[in-house]
């Protein structure tokens, strides 16, 4: 079958199209956020993580199908070896326009002018606390002072945008919110408020810790006049300008402002995992496809077609359910 690149051709069955696909390229990370991760996890062997090779195999065959925009995230990215051949083999596509990254930002300071070079035009670098000790409670291991490091790394490489990735968390780092956003406006960067989601089994009750986007913004709201703006960067953030400053600011709100209605894009762990919906179940193991067709793309192609007939209406996170909504941890679906 020939396809088209300049042609969307992942339209699901409720009319939306898939043209933003997000890749993790490792479970594995440096870091252990409490939100994320639990304390001991136990992470794949390497041959049941896709090769390099492999992910450039299956970007490649989605940008063929008219997907314009990448996500590689994971994990960490920054701690898989070799990333940079596959991110200059992703942004030689044609009909790629975006590469982008979600990084912690713990190696930036190292890969930053790489990163750039090699391709990727903006960068989400996650930062869920200012305060050192507390930065380390969070991420149970991470060094604020590196991750800062390499925020400067990133600012001075040029990328087209930075964004910082806040989650709030109730009476861990919700008293932040003002200080994160007077940072972003200080760095001349752009801020996305993340709630919390229900993904794999963690320490704390989800529930306990909920903070809603709305209440941040009402917050924010007294300390800043918070212009509502039409923009976009192609996910699923709502966005507010801060007048007079270069500052965006975000809010990802799966739990209050559901934002499955525009979905356009779909997940692949590093397993090969298709998954269509980040709070669903539903997925379609893409690596025997590339393993048993080394030669052949078509089978591949075919999944990837008929998966757009699975892809779920929306997630159903529920907060008063004491369980995940979904037992994978973000860093297995990538966030
Ligand atoms: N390690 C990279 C990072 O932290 O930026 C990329 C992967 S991480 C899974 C991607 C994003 O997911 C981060 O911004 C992180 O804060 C967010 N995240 C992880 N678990 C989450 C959860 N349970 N609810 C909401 N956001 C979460
Ligand atoms: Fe690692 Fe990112 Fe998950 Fe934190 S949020 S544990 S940095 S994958």
């Amino acid at each position: 079958m020939l396809t088209d690149a300049h042609h969307p051709q992942l339209i699901d069955q409720f009319g939306r199209v898939v043209d933003y696909i997000r890749l993790s390229i490792t479970d594995r990370c440096d870091f252990r956020c409490i939100y994320c991760m639990s304390e001991d996890m136990s992470f794949l062997p390497r041959d049941e993580v896709l090769s390099l090779e492999e992910c450039s195999r299956l970007v490649k065959a989605f940008v063929s199908l008219g997907v314009s925009k990448v996500r590689i995230t994971g994990g960490e990215p920054l701690v898989r070896k070799n990333v940079l051949s596959l991110l200059e083999d992703i942004s030689n596509l044609p009909g790629l326009k975006e590469l982008v990254m979600t990084t912690n930002g713990s190696q930036l300071e190292h890969f930053a002018e790489p990163l750039k070079k090699a391709g990727v035009r903006r960068l989400n670098i996650s930062l869920d606390s200012l305060d050192a000790e507390r930065f380390r409670k969070i991420t149970r291991v991470g060094d604020l002072g590196k991750v800062l490091r390499g925020l400067a790394a990133a600012k001075q490489a040029g990328f087209e945008r930075i964004r910082l990735n806040t989650v709030l968390m109730r009476g861990v780092n919700d008293d932040e919110a003002l200080s994160m956003l007077r940072f972003a406006i200080d760095q001349g960067i752009d801020i996305s408020y993340i709630e919390e989601m229900p993904l794999g089994e963690v320490d704390h009750s989800r529930g306990s810790t909920y903070v809603s986007n709305e209440t941040t913004l009402k917050l924010l709201g007294k300390h800043y006049q918070l212009i509502s703006s039409m923009e976009s960067s192609g996910g699923p953030a709502r966005y507010w300008r801060v007048p007079h400053t270069q500052t965006r600011v975000g809010f990802i709100s799966p739990h209050s402002h559901n934002f499955c209605e525009s979905c356009n894009r779909v997940r692949i762990t590093c397993k090969g995992e298709l998954f269509l919906c980040l709070g669903q179940e539903d997925k379609i193991d893409l690596m025997p496809l590339l393993r048993n067709h080394p030669n052949d793309d078509q089978p591949l192609i075919n999944a990837i077609l008929g998966s757009m007939r699975t892809k779920p209406k929306g997630h159903d996170f529920d907060l008063r359910r004491n369980a995940p909504a979904v037992i994978r941890f973000m860093s297995q679906t990538g966030g």
